[in-house]
């Protein structure tokens, strides 16, 4: 998910702005996220009623120069009081920041995406575009279906006119994202797939990645399966969270599927894409979770070797069936352990699964600079920093990896790839 990060200083109305603005984000489908370095989307809300107020929010837009040269894809964005009738001049001395708007009104690019009609046009090189809204699930413990509503998808076309647009402003990889993407379509009247739109997103011109979001193991169809393995644009990866190892407590989560169906589902995902990278969610500590319960999960990861683990310890959401229906029974130190202990195991996986890269050679999409490197990522989703003095922004590059870890690779630069690849 894309993350956003909103810098408040200033009075009551101001902290009340930021809220409000927040609370549009994430409806909009971005987390909040700490640093303006990690976030796709910053807003300064200002205040200049006194002098050290107004020192202190130039300082805060001059200090952004540096993270919107790194990663021109952010947008950046002041309101407040900063924000008076002279946006011209700001522009003039601010040219680093993308819009200026008055406080109290909308985000000038939020009407387009109030229409549900697309994301804030980034010229970045990758993108989360969202292609539906809401979930139908119920699973127990989650609050998204009572926050986020039904599921909405949005027609074929409107997402194929707003990725090319997309590409034509340098966009090179999409990120296809809702909370359920194999139920894609059901809603609209011609009934459209997942695999269908990404049959169509993988003509686009200019598109060199697909990547999508997420998918959920009792809805994926074999058609999806044959599309990932047959479309050359569409990155072999697949995240499907699994929540869980044990079939009691994947009944108490309402997850729809038994351990055994989730096997099999990778079996075949596997035998049909061999080199499929996945990667799945777990919840640690759900309500009645046993020492043994527990192990089940374990077991299922060190069988199945996830590239990447996303774990959580159980936390109740009031409104939703688990809430209402079982006791948070589990301690908090014993959620802390569980949750180390899949991290720990995981970081073994990760340093194996990475490992066998060392002395290979992977293609590479530029997306910024961090610490003097650049990095992106490759088509399997591995984060890899290399030196280069070159521009290399949004550019395909091949790499060639020298060091590997648990996390990420390091690399040196060989020859460029050809662009479209
Ligand atoms: N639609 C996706 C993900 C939804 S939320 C799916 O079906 O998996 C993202 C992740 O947050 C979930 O996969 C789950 O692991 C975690 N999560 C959701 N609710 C939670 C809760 N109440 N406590 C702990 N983790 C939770
Ligand atoms: Fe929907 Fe995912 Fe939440 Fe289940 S976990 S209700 S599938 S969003």
């Amino acid at each position: 998910m894309p993350g956003y990060y909103v810098w408040t200083i200033g009075c009551q109305m101001n902290k009340a702005e930021s809220e409000r603005l927040s609370a549009c984000f994430a409806e909009l489908g971005y987390q909040p996220v700490e640093t303006p370095e990690t976030a796709d989307l910053i807003v300064l809300n200002s205040c200049v009623v006194r002098q050290s107020a107004e020192s202190r929010v130039t300082n805060k837009i001059v200090s952004l120069r540096t993270v919107k040269k790194q990663y021109p894809g952010k947008i950046l964005a002041v309101t407040g009081c900063l924000v008076d009738s002279d946006i011209p001049l700001l522009k003039k001395r601010y040219p680093h920041v993308d819009y200026f708007f008055k406080a109290g009104d909308n985000p000038p690019w939020l009407a387009n995406v109030m229409s549900g009609n697309s994301l804030p046009v980034r010229p970045a090189p990758v993108t989360y575009v969202p292609i539906m809204q809401g979930c139908n699930n119920f699973c127990s413990y989650c609050i998204v279906p009572f926050r986020r509503g039904r599921e909405r998808s949005r027609t074929v076309s409107d997402i194929t006119c707003e990725i090319t647009e997309l590409v034509r402003r340098g966009t090179r990889e999409v990120i296809l994202v809702g909370q359920n993407v194999d139920s894609y379509g059901h809603d609209l009247p011609d009934q459209p797939q997942l695999a269908d739109l990404l049959t169509k997103l993988n003509e686009i011109d200019g598109l060199f990645r697909l990547r999508f979001l997420t998918n959920h193991p009792k809805d994926m169809s074999p058609r999806l399966i044959e599309a990932i393995a047959g479309l050359e644009k569409v990155c072999k990866q697949i995240n499907l969270p699994v929540q869980a190892g044990n079939d009691e407590i994947l009944k108490l989560m309402r997850r729809g599927y038994t351990v055994a169906q989730y096997r099999r589902l990778i079996a075949q995902i596997r035998v049909k894409i061999p080199d499929i990278v996945l990667s799945t969610d777990i919840i640690v500590g759900f309500p009645t979770e046993t020492q043994a319960q527990f192990q089940d999960t374990v077991d299922l990861l060190s069988e199945i070797k996830f590239a990447t683990v996303h774990v959580a310890a159980y936390s109740t959401r009031p409104g939703t069936i688990a809430a209402r229906e079982l006791k948070d029974d589990v301690p908090q130190e014993i959620k802390d352990e569980r949750l180390r202990t899949v991290e720990k195991l995981q970081e073994q996986i990760g340093t194996e699964i990475n490992a066998r890269l060392l002395g290979t050679t992977v293609e590479v999409l530029v997306e910024g600079r961090s610490k003097g490197k650049w990095y992106g990522r490759t088509r399997t989703d591995k984060l890899v920093f290399f030196p280069d003095k070159n521009e290399r922004l949004a550019q395909l590059v091949n790499i060639s990896i020298t060091k590997t870890g648990p996390w990420s690779l390091q690399g040196k630069i060989e020859t460029k790839a050809p662009q479209g690849g």
